[in-house]
């Protein structure tokens, strides 16, 4: 009997594997196609400034549509093109696309401020910082445009290292924030000796913060403990007109979500700015 639930067993899981695997392959295949033929793009979501409701810059996010038009979620294939290498060359397009874009936006005087996702893997390259600066120089656009979102985990796996990292990033000019901040346990002590700008309080804890006590606390403190350390302080993943004027009372200096906006092509965007006070602005500078 028990050689027979073994059986079983084996020919229960022996299918189910073998289509992950093949699904894992077919996703790394497909995907190294679209790095290579343009099939990425990216989309842009508005950050707001509390205080004033500008829109202050925004957050570009990678978005993949396959040739059969299905759209295929980064949750999906990030961790896919991590646990493959190929991050390293989809890093490097959506920098190269968002150099384009920002040097684009800044010659039609629209305000270039980008926020790009940076995975760990990349910032593991020694020379990652010279080859940010080679794409800004490709693409005529400037270190100071962008913000580098680097996660809780990724600067966890080896601090010492991510801290001299972090340091040629910001004395290049490079804005630096640390990404989902709140779920890495990081040691607090270390954030005095990261050269960041930016927590951005993690979008569970903004979920829960209505219902849940202790998810508002944490809300709270980050805030406080960003604020405290002179530190911008970012909550992402903001959909209700609670949780917002919640989060303005608490002193969070910038705003991202649903409530505001989603993340929309690019032009969508430009027009986003347009519509908005700081899109003005930037007009009536330019014009
Ligand atoms: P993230 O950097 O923390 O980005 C925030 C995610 O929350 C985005 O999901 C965004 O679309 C979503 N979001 C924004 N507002 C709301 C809201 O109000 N409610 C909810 N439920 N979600 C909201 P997205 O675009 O699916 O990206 C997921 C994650 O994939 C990102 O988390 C980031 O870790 C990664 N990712 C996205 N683009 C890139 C990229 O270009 N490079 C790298 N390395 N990772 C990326
Ligand atoms: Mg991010
Ligand atoms: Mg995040
Ligand atoms: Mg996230």
């Amino acid at each position: 009997a028990a050689k027979l639930a073994g059986k079983n067993r084996i020919r229960f899981f022996e299918p189910k594997m073998q289509a992950e695997v093949d699904l894992r392959h077919h996703v790394q295949s497909k995907l190294r196609q679209a790095i290579a033929s343009g099939g990425l793009k990216l989309w842009y979501q508005p950050k707001v400034c509390a205080a004033s409701g500008n829109t202050v810059g925004c957050e570009a996010l990678v978005r993949w549509c396959s040739d059969e038009g299905q759209f295929i979620p980064p949750s999906e294939f990030i961790p896919i093109a991590e646990q493959t290498g190929l991050i390293n060359q989809l890093g490097n397009v959506v920098f190269q696309l968002a150099a384009q874009q920002a040097s684009r936006w800044h010659a039609e005087g629209i305000n270039p401020s980008i926020a790009v996702n940076v995975s760990a893997h990349q910032m593991r390259n020694p020379r990652f910082v010279e080859h940010l600066m080679l794409m800004l120089e490709q693409a005529g656009a400037k270190a100071e445009w962008f913000e580098l979102e680097i996660t809780e985990h990724a600067m966890m796996d080896d601090t010492e290292y991510a801290a001299s990292m972090i340091d040629k990033l910001s004395s290049v000019g490079f804005r630096v924030a640390i990404d989902d901040f709140g779920t890495g346990f990081s040691s607090l002590s270390y954030l005095k000796d990261f050269r960041i700008q930016t927590l951005k309080i993690d979008l569970s804890f903004v979920h829960d913060m209505i219902r849940s006590p202790q998810s508002n606390a944490v809300v709270r403190s980050i805030i406080s403990l960003g604020r405290g350390l002179g530190l911008t302080v970012v909550a992402e993943g903001v959909e209700t007109m609670e949780q917002a004027s919640l989060l303005s009372e608490a002193g969070c200096t910038l705003m991202q979500g649903y409530y505001f906006a989603k993340p929309m092509p690019p032009e969508e965007y430009a027009k986003w700015l347009r519509a908005t006070s700081s899109g003005k602005q930037m007009n009536t500078v330019t014009s």
